[in-house]
Order: structure tokens, then sequence, then C-alpha cells
């Protein structure tokens, strides 16, 4: 057999007369990801499937520097791409060449690599990259708290911007390796397992993994002086909690509530099947905001929670997002009550456990106490719009919609429902009305009226089918007498009081 013989230079002239370079499908990737509520967050054209964060922070200065290693596929062919973040790239490669960077808009980092990227061949993005969190300002507003001996990173809808690169939005989770260098005698606290840890010539260095799918937003860094606990779950995860030294007269409470977080999850798994991560915790820094946050496998508490005594409904609130939200995040912003309208309602049904109200009373008290001209049934939680994404109605009204459901397919159905769908969903994004697909499939009915009326309507629905039990029948004829636990699960509500967050 005959080899014919083509001079390279050849293949290539006739390669650049078929495909012009203008003509050969390079594009850029959009600035935004196609969230209708936040159009610039994410981006678009890749999909990051590991992030390799190596950190020094400096707490005197708050300067961070840091070196983020990503691991992507491109899904379209991409002759650029952005990245978000709100610190300063000093060099950026993409698959070991030097790019060319560009800022534009808010937080974004246009990178046009030597060579265009080919959709469906993994990439390696190394961004090198130095600040001060506490200088960033995107759209007017700080996810970074500048604490007195540290920093720290934990806000919803966004906050990785003020720490690392990324593609800023739950519909690209990815997983983690965090490793941060800080002054010997400060912590660094992040998500996952505290892999290891060591000192040389006056920094120590942690280092975490968190090694399931994780929504940018719910990574977390924290450095600071902190007392660490730790422990071991039935299960074997590794519990580790950890708390400012700095909590003054809010130390025993935030410990007497946070240390029940093993418990709470295990309950919870009774209710969601098994626990998603390969961690368990939360943290408490001196920071002087009000609010929590779901941080994956860790969540963020505010010293101000625990201001009036221990709270262990906001624990419970947090960790049930670990299955509603964090494993099964939302698809798009508008879809929160996927998370928020379940986390309300696991302290509900927490609170019918210990005795304390039961989830219908919850529910009655909602109802009764929010008369039809209360602004707050003008908020439909099924969209309820970025200005209102965190408004007391998404969890309020969001809970109410599921005790609904609950009278209308009964407990059987209903809580099959509950621990179905974190496993069907896991790991994975889902929007509201694939909820409502998935409660019609288990239950067999057909339920979009019923959620049309709780999460569309602008108005207050007709008094729901009572479901579960009612115990606190003490109240004067015609009102509703308020649960034991009301007080605990509202104060639980400063969450969505301290602009944007859980
Ligand atoms: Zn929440």
């Amino acid at each position: 057999m005959h080899r014919r013989l083509i001079a390279p230079g050849a293949i290539a002239a006739s390669l650049l007369l078929a495909i012009p370079a203008s003509a050969a499908g390079f594009e850029p990737g959009a600035a935004g990801i196609g969230d209708p509520y936040y159009p610039a967050s994410g981006n678009g054209g890749y999909d990051v499937a590991h992030y390799d964060l190596r950190l020094k922070y400096q707490p005197a200065t708050d300067v961070l520097e840091g070196t983020a290693t990503i691991l992507a596929t491109p899904t379209q062919n991409l002759s650029r791409f952005n990245l978000d973040l709100g610190l300063t790239a000093t060099e950026v490669r993409v698959n070991g060449l030097k790019a060319a960077v560009a800022t534009s808009g808010a937080h974004e980092l246009e990178v046009t690599p030597a060579v265009p990227l080919p959709k469906g061949r993994p990439v390696t993005v190394v961004v090198r990259y130095a600040g001060k969190p506490s200088s960033v300002r995107i759209d007017g507003w700080t996810a970074w708290h500048r604490t007195p001996d540290g920093g720290v990173a934990a806000q919803e809808p966004e906050s990785a911007a003020w720490w690392f690169p990324s593609n800023d939005h739950p519909l690209d989770k990815a997983t983690f390796d965090v490793s941060v260098a800080v002054p010997d005698g400060t912590q660094a606290i992040s998500n996952g397992v505290l892999q290891s840890q060591s000192s040389r010539i006056g920094w120590t260095r942690f280092n975490w993994r968190s090694d399931k799918p994780q929504a940018t937003y719910l990574a977390t860094l924290a450095v600071g002086k902190f007392d660490i606990t730790t422990g071991t779950t039935a299960n074997g995860l590794p519990v580790l909690n950890a708390y400012s030294k700095d909590l003054g007269a809010n130390a025993g409470a935030a410990r007497a509530s946070i240390e029940r977080t093993t418990e709470v999850a295990e309950w919870l798994e009774g209710l969601f099947g098994p626990y998603p991560f390969n961690a368990l915790g939360g943290y408490v820094p001196n920071v002087t905001s009000g609010y929590a946050l779901e941080t994956q496998t860790r969540p963020f508490y505010s010293p101000r929670q625990f201001a009036n005594g221990s709270n262990v409904s906001v624990v419970v609130h947090e960790i049930a997002h670990q299955w509603y939200g964090d494993s099964v995040s939302v698809e798009g912003w508008k879809d929160i009550w996927i998370n928020e309208g379940f986390a309300r309602y696991s302290q509900w049904l927490w609170s019918e456990k210990e005795g304390e109200g039961t989830a219908q009373e919850l529910a009655d008290y909602v109802y009764a106490t929010r008369a039809a001209d209360d602004p707050f049934w003008t908020v439909k939680p099924g969209d309820p719009g970025a200005d209102n994404l965190f408004h007391g109605a998404v969890y309020d009204r969001g809970a109410l919609a599921l005790q609904a459901l609950r009278g209308e397919i009964g407990d059987e159905n209903f809580f099959a429902i509950l621990k179905g769908w974190p496993a069907k969903r896991a790991h994975g994004n889902a929007n509201v009305g694939d909820f409502v697909a998935y409660a019609e499939s288990v239950s067999g009915r057909q339920l979009d009226a019923l959620f049309d009326t709780w999460l569309y309507q602008p108005s207050k629905p007709a008094a729901p089918a009572a479901a579960g039990a009612r115990t606190a029948s003490e109240a004067p004829a015609g009102r509703i007498a308020q649960p034991k636990s009301w007080k605990k699960i509202a104060e639980t509500n400063t969450i969505h009081e301290t602009g944007h967050h859980h």
C-alpha cells in the first residue's frame, strides 16, 4: 500500500481555506449564566468540576493572596470566557499558557486564552490574584466581614468574588480543596474535612476538602482565633465546630445550640434520608451581622443568633439546608422556595417533636395573624423577585404551602416526598416546577392548582385543610394560641432582615 505524502504546510493551508478563523465557531462565553434575577451572576460557555484554592491571609492587613487552579470543560467552542472576581488577578494561565486578561462590569474577569478552547476538551485555568477583600465593593455592597482578628466570607446570593475567582452561580457546582496559610495562633475554617494542618516559619496551613459538588456561595472562609471542638457522628463523619474566642456573653448559648448539630442531623436523616456530605459542623465568628447561612457542611452563625439564649431551631434550619439548598440547589434564584420553604418547615417539625407546637398549629398561627390585606400575601414564594428573595413570606408562606400540600395528599405521601426528593435530585439543581411534578408523581394527584394558590397568587388563599395534630387548644374562642416555639423561630428571621443572606 502506498502512502501519499502531503506536506504539513499544505494541510494547514487547506484547513485555513476550509475553515477561516472568523467562521471557526469559536466565540466568547456569555458574561452571565442566564439568571433573570441576577443577569451578571455566573458565566456562560464552560462548566467547572473542581476548584483548588491555595491562599495566604494576613489578619493584620487584610491582605489575601491566592492561586486558584480551576478544572473546567468548555460547553461551546470558546475564544474567550469570563470568571467572576472582585480581587485583582495578576496572572492567568490556561492549559499552561499565559492568557490575556481584562476586567469589565461589576466583577467580570475576561480571559482570552492563547489558543481557543474546543467544546468538550477539559482545560486547566490558573489564576494568581491578591487584594484586600474588605476594600472590594460590588454593586455597592460587600460580602466580606472584617473582624478584629481576621475576616469571613459568607453571604448569599454572592460571596465568592471576595476571595476566589469562579463561575459564581449555583448552576455550576464543583468540588473544592481549600488550603489557607495564616499566622501561627490563628485558624482558617472552611468547608468539609480538615485533611491536615502544619506549621512552618510562623505560618500555619489548614487544608480543607469538600468532595461533593458545592455551589460557590456555599463555599466559606473564616480566619480568626477560634476554639474548636471535634467529634464523630454515629455514621463516622467528622464533626468540627469553631467558636470565636471573642463571643463574650453569647459564647455559652452559641455552644449550647451548635454542639447539638450531630443530634439535629441524625433527626433530619430520619426525615430526609442519609446526610449528603463528608463532614458536619458549624462556626460562629466575631461578626456584627445578625444572619445565619447554610455554608456547605459547616453553617455560618452570627453571634446575635444567640443573644437571647440558645436557639437549636436555627441549627435545624441550617442543617436542613444541607439537603434542601446545598445538595439539591436552586436552578435559578427565583427557585429560592425549594431552599427556604423546606428549611422553615423543618423548624416547624422540630417544634412538633419537642412538644412546643405542631406544624399545624404553627401554620394556623401564621395564617391567623396575617390579615388578608397584609403585604405579606402579595409576595409570591414561587417567584418572589430579586428584591424579596429573603422576604418573610418566602419562609412562612413557603412553609404554609407545604402544610397545605400535606393536608391535600396525607402524611404518608407527604413524608415520602420529603425523603424522596433529596435522593432523586442529590448533588444537582432543580426548579419549583420540578418539585411540583415530583409531588404529583409520588402522590398520583393533580397539584398544580394547590401550588398555584400557595406559591404564585399575590393574595391570601382560603384556609387549607388541616394536616397532622393540634395539641395546644387552650386559646380563648376565636383566637389562635401562639405556639411555644414561635419566638425562637421568629428570632431566626433576623436571617432575612440584614440585607442579603440566608
Ligand atoms: Zn434558610
